[in-house]
C-alpha cells in the first residue's frame, strides 16, 4: 500500500461528485511506464494508460502535448521581441522547475533573463480552469487538475497561484509515473489489456513538436525553428544544455557576460525529462542509465515522426482563433505568462 497525502487527495476528490477531476500526462510519461508493467524503455503505452486513468476514476484525460505546442509558439513571439528590442537577452527556458529553482535561488539577478512563460502543465491547468471550464459550463474552482509527470520536481509548479484564474492554482497536484504506476497496481487494473481510450477532446491534437520536448534540446530546436518561419530574416542563436551539475558554471559564464547565443535551454537532468527521477529505473546510473535514457528519447522520436511537423499557423490554431487571439496577445500574457 503506496501512503501519500497528495495520492489521498487525489481519491477524495475522485469520489467527490461535485469535483470534475482531469489527469493530464506529459508526453514522456507515455514512453515510460509500461516499464512497471513489463515492457520496454521508449514503448508507447499511452491507450494503457489513459484507459487505466479512466478507471481509477479520472473524469477526462488530456495530453499536455497540445500545451507544449503553445508554449513553443509563445516562447518564440516573447525571444523576437526580446531580439528586436536586444534585452534581456540570452532568453533562459523555463520549463523545468529544477532548473528554476536553482535560478532563482542562487541568483536571482539573473531572473530577467529567465522567459516569462509558464511550462506546457501548468499553461495546460491555466487553459482547463479557464476556458475549456467556461466552455463546459463548469465552476473552475470544483475543477481539479492532475498532472501526470515524469519528474518529482513538477511539485514545486503546483504552488504557483494565478491572479488571472482569481487566485487558483492552473494544477492542484503533480503526481509522478511510479507513483500513478503504484495507484494503478494497487486498484488492480490490468495495465496491459486496457486499451479503450485514448486522450480526450479538445486537447488531443499536437503536432511532432510536443514529443521532443521530452528530451534535452528538444525545446530550443522547436522555438528556433518556428521562430525561422516567422521570421527568417532574424537569425537567432541557440544554446542547448542539460545536467544540474552544470548551471552553477553555466550561470557564472552569463554573468561575466562570456554566453554567446539569444536563446538557452537547460534541463536539470541529464538527457532533459527522459532521464527524470519519477520514472522506474531511478536509482540506475552510468551506462545502465543512459541506455534507458536513450529508448525513451527514441520511442519520443518515433512518437513525433508519426505527427506531422506544420507550419505553424497560429492564427489557425483552435486555440488562437476560439480564445487567445493573436499568439503573445494580452490574453496569452495574462493567462499563459507569469509576470
Ligand atoms: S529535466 Fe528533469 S527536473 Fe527538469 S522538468 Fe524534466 S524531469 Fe523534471
Amino acid at each position: 500500500m503506496i501512503k501519500s497525502p497528495l495520492l489521498d487527495l487525489v481519491k477524495e476528490k475522485i469520489v467527490d461528485k461535485n469535483v470534475t477531476v482531469i489527469a493530464i500526462v506529459a508526453p514522456t510519461t507515455s514512453v515510460a511506464i509500461g516499464e512497471h508493467f513489463g515492457y520496454k524503455p521508449g514503448e508507447n503505452k499511452i491507450s494503457n494508460l489513459v484507459s487505466s486513468l479512466k478507471k481509477l476514476g479520472f473524469d477526462k484525460v488530456f495530453d499536455i502535448g497540445y500545451t507544449a505546442d503553445i508554449v513553443a509558439i509563445e516562447e518564440v513571439f516573447e525571444l523576437l521581441e526580446r531580439k528586436v528590442k536586444n534585452e534581456n537577452l540570452p532568453m533562459l527556458t523555463s520549463c523545468c522547475p529544477s532548473w528554476i529553482n536553482f535560478l532563482s535561488k542562487q541568483f536571482p539577478h539573473l531572473a530577467k533573463h529567465v522567459s516569462t512563460m509558464q511550462s506546457p502543465m501548468t499553461v495546460m491547468g491555466s487553459i482547463i480552469k479557464s476556458f475549456y471550464a467556461e466552455n463546459e459550463g463548469l465552476d473552475s474552482k470544483n475543477v481539479f487538475v492532475v498532472g501526470i509527470m515524469p519528474c518529482p520536481f513538477k511539485t514545486l509548479e503546483t504552488n504557483y497561484v494565478s491572479e488571472a484564474l482569481g487566485g487558483l492554482k492552473p494544477v492542484d497536484v503533480s503526481l509522478t509515473v511510479n507513483q500513478i504506476a503504484g495507484q494503478i497496481k494497487e486498484a488492480g487494473i490490468d495495465f496491459n489489456s486496457i486499451t479503450d481510450f485514448d486522450f480526450d477532446a479538445p486537447f488531443n491534437q499536437t503536432t511532432d513538436v510536443a514529443h521532443i520536448f521530452g528530451y534535452a534540446g528538444g525545446v530550443g530546436e522547436s522555438v528556433v525553428e518556428f521562430a525561422k518561419r516567422f521570421r527568417p530574416d532574424i537569425e537567432l542563436k541557440l544554446i542547448k544544455t542539460s545536467g544540474i551539475e552544470n548551471a552553477k558554471s553555466f550561470l557564472e559564464s552569463l554573468e561575466r557576460g562570456e554566453v554567446d547565443a539569444d536563446v538557452v535551454e537547460f534541463m536539470a537532468c541529464s538527457g532533459g525529462c527522459v532521464g527524470g527521477f519519477g520514472m522506474a529505473c531511478q536509482t540506475l546510473k552510468g551506462e545502465e542509465k543512459e541506455k534507458v535514457v536513450a529508448a525513451r528519447k527514441e520511442g519520443l522520436k518515433k512518437l513525433a515522426s508519426e505527427k506531422k511537423r506544420k507550419i505553424y499557423n497560429a492564427t489557425g490554431h483552435s486555440l488562437f482563433k476560439n480564445w487567445l487571439g493573436t499568439p503573445y496577445s494580452e490574453t496569452a500574457k495574462k493567462y499563459l505568462h507569469k509576470k
